[in-house]
């Protein structure tokens, strides 16, 4: 029998998988997708496209059904690396108050206390060597340091956005990934976990749909995407033909502003500065400037967290769907509202003439508008479930999962990856994802 199988390489799995590789222990890392390479996608200029998900084979949406709140650009990146050889690395830490909100000994572990600086610190430490020992907030590009002076003379508390990346030239760049470093032997590629199931000194995966054959472990740590874990638990738990069981789930609620500048001088990379944390929309304010043909595009968004009161919900069992009541939708409109006026604000400040819609209004459409307008700021929306930051479900210390991120009912059966967060807040799950990894490894048996 093995002694720990972790389901899931991406984010999370590896990240477990690599403190299973530091604490010598024996392991292997099973992912429903294939080996494609282990490179971050922004490396190479062939792969650059793979960021969008309707030109990207590993693209598989959580759920197929039409018209769903998680729609059809929500969904992982079924293959070894999952989503952590797309992200943008943006390491930003939850903040102080809603961390409050979390249990104490998980906000300890990860804050510090006394001489121990605390996982934040020792992850965002290993990050700044991955990156060659520079600061996470160390500008990359000239215009990055232009605009981080600009926004602070507009009176924002402007830094580079921390981000886990290296530059490579030519405007390509890596984000950190913890699977590059894994040994091959322990992934098992191509094996997708359709249930955990108790057995005598452990636990047996079933492996695909059909009656495929299992494989056996003394512990599990879950690290599906948060929509996979929540159905994993949910099976092993409940088993499947009863009555759909609630889970609740956040993503972010965010939107932008978009201005052509049909003659700005630009750089290869895009430049990216973190603005601050607007209390009232309870949002981060990023701004970027990137290449757009002969000029610049800017980009600046909001994105804040789906607040408690707005939570979408998770009805599993044999169809797992996502839905969200009128009352959230409303809550959703009002921060909404707060970030158009924070990104108003923004344009006031750098005296830029406004095109804003209540409507929703995607990406691609706003940029049409743009095009057609230079200099005018139109504004976008992000829809929820699109922003690849869906987490909660199963919250440390919550109903199924104890402090130590651990299946009450299943000790040996650990959970990780951002489902575990108590609460979102605003900022990226990444850096969180990846201390909770180490956190969730020191405590299993
Ligand atoms: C384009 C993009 C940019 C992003 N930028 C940022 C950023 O800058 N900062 C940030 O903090 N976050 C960012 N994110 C979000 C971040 O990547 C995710 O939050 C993170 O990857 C989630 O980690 P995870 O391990 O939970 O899920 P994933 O990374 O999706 O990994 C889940 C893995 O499990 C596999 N799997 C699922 N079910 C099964 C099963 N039953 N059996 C076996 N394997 C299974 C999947 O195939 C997948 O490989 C970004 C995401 C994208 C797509």
């Amino acid at each position: 029998m093995l002694d720990t199988a972790v389901i899931g390489a991406g984010m999370a799995g590896a990240a477990v998988a690599a403190e299973l590789e530091l604490a010598g222990r024996d392991y292997k890392l099973l992912e429903a997708g294939p080996h494609r390479g282990r490179a971050h996608i922004a490396a190479d200029e062939d792969s650059a496209h793979l960021a969008d998900p309707a030109q990207d084979p590993s693209f598989a949406p959580f759920l197929a059904q039409p018209g769903a709140l998680y729609g059809p650009l929500s969904g992982y990146r079924r293959r070894v690396g999952g989503r952590s050889l797309y992200w943008r690395g943006i390491c930003l830490r939850v903040e102080d108050d809603v961390l409050r909100e979390w249990p104490d000994e998980v906000r300890r572990a990860l804050l510090g206390t006394g001489d121990d600086p605390g996982l934040y610190a020792h992850i965002e430490a290993a990050l700044r060597t991955w990156c060659g020992g520079i600061q996470l907030t160390q500008a990359r590009t000239t215009t990055e340091a232009e605009m981080v002076k600009e926004l602070a003379g507009l009176g924002y508390p402007a830094v580079p956005t921390p981000r886990a990346i290296r530059t490579l030239g030519q405007g390509r760049w890596e984000a950190y990934s913890p699977v590059t470093d894994l040994p091959s032997e322990r992934i098992l590629a191509g094996h997708r976990v359709s249930a955990v199931r108790k057995r005598p000194g452990g636990y047996s995966l079933v492996l695909d749909d059909g009656d495929g054959p299992a494989l056996a472990a003394r512990h599990v740590v879950l690290c599906a995407g948060t929509v996979g874990n929540i159905e994993l638990v949910d099976g092993l738990l409940h088993g499947r033909g009863r009555e759909p069981r609630r889970y609740s789930l956040v993503d972010h609620v965010a939107c932008g502003m978009l201005v052509v500048d049909s003659h700005g001088r630009h750089e290869a990379m895009e430049s990216s500065v973190y603005a601050g944390f607007d209390a009232p929309s309870r949002s981060n304010l990023i701004v970027e400037r990137q290449r757009h043909g002969e000029g610049v595009l800017l980009d600046a968004w909001a994105m804040g967290e789906q607040p408690p009161e707005a939570t979408s919900t998770v009805l599993a069992g044999d169809a797992t769907s996502v839905t969200l009541e009128p009352a959230a939708r409303a809550a959703l409109d009002a921060v909404r509202r707060d970030q158009r006026h924070l990104l108003g604000e923004l344009a006031r400040r750098t005296g830029l003439t406004t095109r804003f819609r209540e409507e929703y209004v995607s990406f691609d459409e706003a940029l049409a508008r743009a095009e057609a307008e230079p200099g005018t700021a139109v504004s976008y929306d992000a829809t929820i479930g699109e922003l690849d930051h869906e987490s909660g479900g199963l919250p440390l210390d919550g109903e199924h999962v104890d402090v130590n991120g651990q299946l009450r009912e299943a000790p040996e059966v650990a959970v990780a990856g951002p489902c575990l967060f108590p609460r979102a807040g605003a900022a990226n799950p990444s850096l969180t994802t990846l201390a909770l990894a180490r956190y969730v490894v020191q405590r299993m048996r």
